[in-house]
């Protein structure tokens, strides 16, 4: 079948479509119903079904293949390296199973992870998947406030966290910012569970703190049951910047999750069981929980977890993981390529690459100078993929274990199946179906497997944030510009909303002002994010002071800018730390007193601000052009 009439059924012909698919997966009691659309756009997958997704990413694979590699963790950063066989990893996720049982967590409760990349972080996932457990995982480079926050939503019974991280060589610790982080939140965890890599000192709170190699000790051979749990059951809930300062949580079903993830693995991702799977990407991460934990492993696939730079201890290091564990498909991010495009080429012949089919790249817009160098540099096909933390797996891309189709420099491709693209006016809401129209990238519900099913405890917020805002219609808003050519490949334009995109990691520059107006010379604060020839986006900051005093001089200059972006490295964490901090004494606006953020990116990216007849004061624009 030609990818065409493919994508015709999974839209037209849907129910018969992912009933098929559901078949990639095990299932305890088969789903009654395929998809249940009857009250939008609260879309219900495989009703009825009874499943989980460890018995589908664990249990399911020891009858074939107990002995072959599942998790491949390497550290460049503490020189470990160890292969979890399906065998192995159906042991150690039982004992934290089982661990996290002792604990008092159960079904529906919820358990925060904040871990560096190491085995123990995919065993707590897949912990929590077995119980029927709810996670939601923090990424490791988030600090204090940020995490406070989702302590405070998520609630969770138990922290799972360790001791330290390391990056390019030194030690991160996290405890000291999870201590922090539980001292701002109104929730406290019942306990927190340590894993001591003996990378840095930890203070235990007694009564809370509890060791997971102790308590692991005392589990060694209990035996932890699936949860057989209905398929539209939640699965983990996953924290993602918008337009507010408060994060919001993508709440994900089971069933429908996994048969996307498995169906996934094997149209686009070009996967086969057996074989190894390297996502470069972290576990915070909506890739990281797609593609380095559950989609590999569904698809009965060896996945590696790498904790460390690309370019340490030399930039062959992903290419020799490559050669040694014959990686198949390969996911990484367009920033980490130009990162790599930075070093020594020879690195990339030093290997043999033959194993590998495709580079998948995905987080950010795939510039066509990145995309040239890897692709001939690599010798093998680059495939852009377009996602959202929102949907779990990809909107556009080429499905090339379906039909194989060419890609097109600047464009990640067509629509995935199941998902109706479309094209809208920002403001009629009209539909766009000639070529090359920019607009308003939206999806027509229902959604497919595997999209997020609401905004954790917020039903409200998902039907007003997502799908309330393009006039006349109920459709999904992607919050990206796009157009379409006349071939049907679309292109991504950037965001139409404040969120900001720094090395595929997306933030949110309203919760950076909020971090950065905590500091207590600060009056107000505008964040916009700025073309970054390395990151894509960089963070840029204007501040109005309160006391100009504190502005006599370069050096005074200089020392506030380095109290705002320490405000935000204790408060945020370094991810969001503003590349520039710039002073003025007034705020572009308009006179009604929005800011001009558009025009402000704009004037910082040497292009034309637009109609600024409502603008409050001219001379504002004028400073931040004499700043950049
Ligand atoms: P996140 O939810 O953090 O994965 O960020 C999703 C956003 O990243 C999207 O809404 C896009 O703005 C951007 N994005 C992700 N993948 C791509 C891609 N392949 N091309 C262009 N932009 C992308």
């Amino acid at each position: 079948m030609g990818y065409a009439e493919f994508y015709r059924r999974s839209i037209e012909d849907r129910d018969a479509f992912w009933a098929e698919q559901a078949k990639l997966i095990d299932w305890q009691t088969p789903p009654a119903q395929i998809c249940d659309a009857s009250n939008p756009p609260f879309f219900k997958w495989f009703a009825g079904g009874k499943t989980n997704l460890c018995h589908n990413a664990v249990d399911r694979h020891l009858a074939t293949r107990a002995d072959q590699a599942a998790l491949i963790f390497v550290s460049s950063e503490t020189n470990e390296e160890r292969v979890y066989t399906f065998r192995e990893l159906h042991h150690e996720v039982q004992k934290m199973a089982a661990v996290l049982q002792s604990l008092g967590v159960g079904k529906g409760d919820r358990v925060l992870i904040y871990m560096p990349m190491i085995a123990e972080a995919a065993f707590a996932m897949l912990a929590c998947a077995r119980i029927g457990a709810i996670h939601a995982v923090v990424f490791g480079g988030f600090a204090s406030h940020s995490l406070a926050s989702r302590i405070e939503d998520a609630t969770p019974k138990v922290v799972v966290s360790a001791d330290a991280g390391s990056r390019g060589g030194k030690v991160v610790p996290y405890k000291p910012l999870l201590d922090e982080g539980i001292r701002l939140s109104a929730h406290k965890p019942d306990a927190v569970l340590l894993v001591d890599r003996k990378l840095a000192p930890m203070e235990k709170v007694a009564g809370r703190d509890q060791d997971w190699a102790t308590l692991a000790d005392k589990h060694l051979r209990t035996q932890v049951p699936c949860e057989w749990l209905d398929s539209t059951d939640i699965s983990y809930t996953l924290y993602t910047s918008g337009t507010t300062g408060k994060p919001k949580g993508v709440q994900r079903d089971v069933g429908g999750y996994a048969v996307a993830l498995a169906a996934s693995m094997k149209h686009i991702f070009l996967g086969k069981p057996g074989e190894t799977y390297f996502s470069t990407s972290d576990i915070g991460w909506v890739v990281g929980h797609s593609y380095i934990v559950y989609g590999p492993l569904l698809y009965g696939m060896a996945t590696i977890m790498y904790e460390g730079l690309p370019i340490r201890p030399d930039a062959g290091i992903w290419w020799s993981l490559v050669e040694k564990y014959k990686v198949t498909s390969m996911f990484s991010a367009p920033t980490a390529v130009r990162v790599l495009k930075k070093q020594d080429p020879a690195f990339l012949k030093k290997y043999d690459l033959s194993s590998l089919r495709a580079l998948f790249l995905a987080g950010e817009p795939l510039d066509e100078p990145t995309a040239k160098w890897i692709s001939e540099s690599l010798g093998r096909p680059i495939i852009d993929n377009y996602w959202q933390t929102e949907s779990g797996w990809p909107i556009l891309t080429v499905a090339n274990g379906v039909e194989k189709k060419p890609s097109k420099f600047g464009s990640p491709g067509v629509p995935m199946y199941g998902y109706d693209v479309r094209l809208v006016h920002e403001s009629t809401g009209e539909e766009l179906t000639g070529p090359d129209q920019k607009g308003v990238v939206v999806i027509k519900g229902p959604t497919p497997p595997g999209f997020m099913q609401t905004v954790w405890k917020d039903d409200e917020r998902f039907v007003k944030t997502y799908w309330s805002s393009i006039p006349g219609q109920q459709v999904y808003s992607t919050f990206d510009w796009g157009i379409r050519d006349a071939d049907g490949y679309f292109y991504i334009l950037g965001r139409t909303d404040d969120v900001i995109n720094v090395a595929g990691h997306r933030l949110g520059t309203r919760e950076i002002e909020e971090s950065i107006s905590s500091h207590p010379n600060i009056a107000e604060v505008a964040v916009v994010g700025v073309a970054d020839q390395l990151k894509g986006q960089v963070a840029m900051a204007f501040c109005v002071v309160k006391d100009t005093s504190a502005l006599t001089d370069e050096k005074a200059r200089l020392k506030l800018e380095g109290e705002v972006m320490k405000v935000v490295d204790e408060q945020l964490g370094a991810v969001a730390r503003p590349a520039r901090v710039r002073f003025v004494t007034v705020l572009p606006k308009t006179r009604s007193g929005k800011l001009l953020r558009r025009a402000i990116q704009a004037v910082c990216e040497g292009r034309d601000p637009g109609d600024l007849t409502t603008i409050e004061d001219p001379t504002a624009l004028q400073q931040i052009k004499d700043l950049v």
